[in-house]
């Protein structure tokens, strides 16, 4: 690591696969070399796929999208939980030098609706599970020119729509060959990903093939290193869902690699859980803090071996000493490596990672072709011990947010760096500390909770006057949203409120902390919601209780 005025700099030395033609070019040349080793698994079916298959499939969907018009450079959306074909889309959609654009399956109607016009997708892939919301609001848009289901549930389809099999097997596609293409890896957008920044309303964040590129040479240099993972075949539990940055860059960077196999699972059960790293013999898996208090104190773990576990990555949310001690005194392996990693969905998730020197509470140092300082309120840059704003640049930050000029320069300055909301510092070995977030962003279990959009949903109710929404901390799932509310006729209850959001929010974006009725929420002189504020009032709540 280098570090010049306070800047924090680790050069990229490697240029392994800045040569080739496009990231397409890359997965296809590791997978085959794979051959027929497993590389992903679905841990309910446990049907299994070899690299060799997953490029056919993949194939066969880009093959599928070109005989329908999608060209490099269009967007392609899926909705759906994690599964094979998910894999298979994304893969497909990248081979063609597409963008995918994955959604929150859990998404409301609203929420959809809201995500869909960010990005356009002319095509989506859809599951029984989400087709209600995802036709239901495609009525609405006319960008949206087809939908196709990923599981079969015999219904009828619509003449435009089509599942998985028809669209994949149709005859026209025979004619059809397809070629990987060369493209500037730098320009051609792989992913759009949501994300609300530092403030607002989710945005869609634009991450380039290169952005993908830089993470993989990072996956490959730090995280499943020999020093993490020992010698053994890497078999990876892949849990975190697909479409936030973190489970979809994990997917691409292992698959692109052929590293290790994945095991799909769904969603988080705790036998489905425990039981696939047994049967699987799993021993990575990356992780969130709310699945370490899992790991720490639910009595069932004791039920399953899982002996095999050699490394934990977590991350997307603060993670403290004293939960990860006790996973490991909880899981008794001495060879066990748990490491913290820290970053935002706009940086391609990762930009500080423990290596060699692991801190307890540190999030670690910066990653290949990362720039890092702390800066204070005046945007000076700060010396080690010094708490200020984390800021960051280099080879992994986003294009930008897709169609909003004035919020990626809001959160990207003039020299390129960008500021992520959240206050640490690093100390004399250059390992950063996270102390404080002071972005509007909530985060109930990992999964970002934008106040400012259930705010403008609060104030729909006609019997709510003003309102502000901050997270309560909480040792599960760390903040819970709770919404202080100004109302204008006494009769409506907290029980009213949390159903009114219930009906069009998305299960992160609810009020499980709760409603505080208070008589008018703190602004600042330009209408700003002072939200430290209302974290005050939450505090001096607490102990009066
Ligand atoms: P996302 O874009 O959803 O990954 O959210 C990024 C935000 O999650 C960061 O700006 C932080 O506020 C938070 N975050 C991510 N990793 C960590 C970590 N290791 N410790 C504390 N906060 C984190």
């Amino acid at each position: 690591m280098e570090v010049n005025q306070n800047i924090i700099y680790r050069p990229d030395l490697s240029t392994l696969y800045d040569d080739e033609p496009s990231l397409g070019h890359v997965m296809i040349k590791n997978l085959m070399r794979v051959g027929d080793k497993t590389m992903l698994i679905d841990g309910v079916t446990n049907e299994k796929v070899s690299g060799k298959q997953l490029v056919e499939k993949s194939i066969e969907i880009a093959k599928a999208l070109t005989a329908v018009g999608i060209k490099p450079g269009n967007v392609v959306s899926i909705v759906s939980e994690n599964r094979l074909e998910f894999a298979y889309v994304m893969f497909g959609t990248i081979f063609l030098n597409c963008t995918l654009a994955p959604l929150n399956h859990t998404y409301s109607e609203r929420e959809l609706e809201h995500a869909f016009n960010l990005s356009k997708p002319k095509i989506v892939f859809v599951t029984s599970s989400t087709k209600h919301q995802v036709l239901n609001v495609v009525k609405k848009l006319n960008f949206i020119k087809k939908i196709i289901f990923l599981d079969n549930d015999g219904n009828p389809l619509e003449i435009s729509n089509a599942n998985l099999c028809d669209f994949t097997n149709s005859k026209t596609l025979h004619n059809i060959s397809f070629v990987p293409k060369r493209v500037d890896t730098s320009k051609a957008t792989s992913l759009i990903m949501c994300s609300s920044g530092t403030t607002g309303f989710p945005k869609g964040v634009q991450l380039s093939q290169s952005n993908l590129i830089v993470t993989i040479r990072h996956t490959l240099g730090h995280l499943l290193t020999k020093d993490n993972v020992g010698d053994d075949e890497i078999v990876i539990l892949g849990l975190l869902p697909l479409f936030h940055a973190f489970g979809a860059a994990i997917m691409i960077c292992v698959m692109a690699t052929g590293l290790g196999t994945i095991v799909v699972l769904p969603k988080f059960e705790e036998d489905t859980f425990l039981d696939c790293m047994q049967k699987f013999q799993c021993n990575v898996v990356f992780m969130v803090p709310p699945l370490m208090v899992f790991l720490a104190k639910n009595e069932i773990v004791d039920r399953y071996d899982i002996s095999g576990l050699k490394f934990i990555l977590c991350g997307a949310a603060p993670l403290s000493k004293e939960l990860e001690e006790s996973v490991k005194n909880r899981l008794k392996n001495p060879r066990i490596v748990i490491k913290q990693g820290y970053g935002m969905t706009e940086l391609t998730v990762g930009v500080l990672t423990q290596k060699d020197i692991v801190k307890p509470g540190s999030v670690g140092d910066v990653n290949f072709g990362v720039y890092a300082k702390v800066v204070n309120e005046n945007n000076q840059t700060l010396g080690p011990f010094e708490q200020g704003e984390l800021c960051f640049k280099g080879t992994v930050l986003m294009q930008g947010y897709i169609g909003d000029e004035q919020a990626t320069k809001a959160t990207i300055d003039e020299d390129g760096w960008l500021h992520t909301g959240d206050i640490g510092y690093f100390d004399n070995d250059l390992q950063f500390f996270i102390v404080d977030r002071i972005k509007e962003l909530i985060k109930w279990k990992g999964y970002q909770v934008p106040p400012a959009e259930i705010e403008a949903l609060l104030l729909t109710h006609p019997k709510i006057k003003d309102c502000g929404v901050i997270g309560k901390p909480d040792e599960l799932a760390g903040e819970l949203p709770l919404a202080f509310v100004v109302r204008s006729d006494e009769s409506l209850s907290e029980k009213d409120i949390i159903k009114f959001v219930y009906k069009t929010a998305s299960p992160a974006k609810r009020l499980h902390g709760g409603v505080i009725f208070v008589n008018e929420i703190p602004k600042n002189p330009s209408g700003k919601i002072l939200r430290r504020e209302l974290r005050d009032i939450l505090k001096q709540r607490h102990v009066m209780i």
